[in-house]
């Protein structure tokens, strides 16, 4: 029996559709073309999974071009950081391309539509334009530049190259129809002076190509064959024909799909730079960051980045997708990969009263009953252990199946004990909770007889080794922060970050490689943070075990 397949997405039928009639000679060649202007975020991945899963899925192949053409706002830190990025996620780009590079074809780009009458410099100041340029329902109005000759129009484009005009001093506009219904056929402006430095031509050149000038031809330059965007762009589609039309380049075509947008994240760089440089976060690393960086620090794997975006899929309408689901795929992977721990962040002390001091028990616990072959670690045992101060109640309500006094519980991988009785300070806080330990009840040979319904977790203080634990919640209280009224940092979560710097953790963790992921038992998910030392280890909380949001939000 043939196995199920999953239905295609609309751009993979528009891609077979293409294969089928050898459009591009059966090419598929596709790009991710990032702005160098900041950090790449979930947003993006979306991007990323669709451009090179579909190159890949096809056989094709997918570039990664830096489209750099705004030089004010671009740096080689953001380069770098891109590139690392979708390494990690998992794909590899054929070629690493810039649209700087194509600043002197763009250029005779320019100069072809001037020499074709299709474009013309105006010295019009951008409030004379934009009082010009109508409305979406009244036409506009020819510039009175519009009629220059060519051959003035070449003149002052090459002076506008040579530096001769201050920034703003004119633009070169393209000629196409001042009543025309997309306002962005309104004559736009594809090249404008701008004396700034350029992280790769430095300061070679005092033009530069406005977007929509750039982006079309770079893909026709690269023979893109599908040129994937977000659906904002779809008035951009008419001009981006409009040029390789007149140009008579690479037919590239413009095919666009709704962003991915994540609740409670923002995912504009622009407003993430605002977090970093205002110091909200401590970098765009920050685990409480949605950018792809602060995503890893906080212990996302790449795996469930690709199969959160796979689950909401491809599609035109715009969607808004709840957190919970990219939660809901790292729980699913780290359920069946990471190795359990047990770590303890809120300590108490609890005396096993008939276990004599200096006495120890070795006790084995499984790493992962999940995951075949995930073995075993010995854990020791002895009359002086730390518990979770919120695992025992003074006055118990009946249905508390954790310990407070005269109540039985089992201690995980151990014994059950039974609580006698407990010790407070001068200002009624629980120091010490005493037990006896039941021998016969060792987990995995119990004979006791002995039932009880309660687990908790718990740490030899021997040979326990303290740790600081980050707590993270998220960053804004409001499921669209850039949409409320105000500025969206008003809306910043002031508990997004927990720090408890005197937990507890067993001393395997000492050996925990920045890659590895553990579930501290009952306490979630957790990974080491980079800033971690062999002196002060520092661990990330990635998620908790199950969605504690939704019981937040009922509780009001
Ligand atoms: P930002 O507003 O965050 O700066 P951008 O679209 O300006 O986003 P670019 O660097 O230009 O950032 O984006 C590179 C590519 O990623 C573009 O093709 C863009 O459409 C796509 N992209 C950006 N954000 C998203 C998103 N939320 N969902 C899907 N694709 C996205
Ligand atoms: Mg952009």
């Amino acid at each position: 029996m043939m196995s199920e397949e999953k239905a295609l997405n609309f751009l993979e039928e528009i891609i077979e559709e293409d294969l089928k009639n050898r459009t591009h000679q059966g090419k598929v060649q596709t790009r991710f073309p990032p702005e160098p202007n900041g950090y790449l975020h979930i947003g993006h991945a979306k991007s990323i999974c669709v451009n090179f899963g579909l190159a890949k899925k096809y056989q094709g192949q997918c570039n990664l071009r830096f489209d750099d053409t705004n030089p004010s706002t671009e740096e080689t830190e953001y380069v770098e950081s891109i590139k690392a990025d979708i390494k990690w996620l998992g794909f590899d780009w054929d070629r690493e391309l810039y649209a700087s590079d194509y600043f002197e074809t763009l250029y005779n780009y320019a100069l072809n539509l001037i020499d074709k009458g299709l474009a013309y410099v105006d010295p019009s100041s951008a409030e004379e334009m934009a009082a010009l340029k109508g409305t979406p329902t009244t036409p506009g109005t020819d510039s009175p530049y519009r009629n220059r000759s060519i051959a003035e129009n070449r003149q002052l484009f090459e002076e506008m190259r040579a530096g001769k005009y201050a920034d703003g001093a004119m633009v070169l506009r393209a000629k196409i129809d001042m009543k025309h219904d997309n306002m962005l056929m309104r004559d736009p402006v594809i090249y404008r002076v701008k004396h700034a430095h350029h992280h790769r031509t430095g300061d070679q050149w005092c033009i530069y190509p406005m977007y929509d000038f750039a982006h079309g031809q770079s893909d026709s330059i690269e023979q893109i064959t599908h040129s994937i965007c977000t659906m904002e762009f779809i008035p951009h589609r008419e001009l981006y024909d409009w040029f390789i039309e007149k140009l008579g380049i690479f037919p590239s075509h413009q095919y666009e799909f709704a962003r991915g947008n994540v609740n409670y994240m923002v995912t504009s760089k622009r407003r993430l730079l605002q977090l970093v440089k205002e110091q909200f976060v401590e970098g765009w690393d920050d685990p409480r960051m949605p950018t792809i960086s602060g995503l890893r620090r906080r212990g996302y794997t790449p795996g469930s980045i690709r199969s959160f975006w796979e689950s909401v899929g491809v599609a035109k309408r715009d969607n808004n997708i709840d957190i919970n689901l990219l939660e809901f795929c790292i729980r699913e992977e780290l359920n069946k990969t990471a190795l359990r721990r047990m770590a303890v962040i809120d300590p108490i002390k609890l005396i096993i009263t008939n276990l004599e001091e200096g006495q120890s028990i070795s006790l084995p616990a499984e790493n992962n009953h999940e995951m075949e072959g995930a073995g075993e670690r010995d854990i020791s045992f002895s009359n002086e252990l730390w518990i979770e101060r919120d695992d025992f109640m003074e006055n118990p309500p009946p249905k508390y199946f954790r310990l407070g006094p005269g109540l039985k519980v089992r201690l995980k991988h151990a014994f059950i004990i039974e609580c006698t009785h407990f010790e407070k300070d001068a200002d009624g806080h629980i120091t010490t909770v005493f037990a006896n330990y039941f021998p016969d009840s060792k987990s995995g040979s119990d004979t006791s007889g002995i039932k009880v319904k309660g687990v908790i977790h718990w740490l030899d203080v021997k040979t326990a080794k303290q740790a600081e634990v980050r707590l993270y919640d998220r960053l804004f209280t409001v499921e669209d922060p850039a949409n409320e009224e105000g500025d969206f940092k008003d809306f910043i979560n002031p508990d997004s970050l927990t720090i408890v710097s005197n937990a507890w953790i067993e001393p395997a963790l000492l050996e925990a490689g920045m890659e590895d992921k553990f579930q501290f038992l009952r306490l979630g998910y957790f990974c080491k943070d980079k800033n971690s030392t062999a002196e002060h280890l520092i661990f990330n909380r990635t998620v908790g075990l199950k969605d504690s949001w939704a019981k937040e939000v009922k509780k009001g």
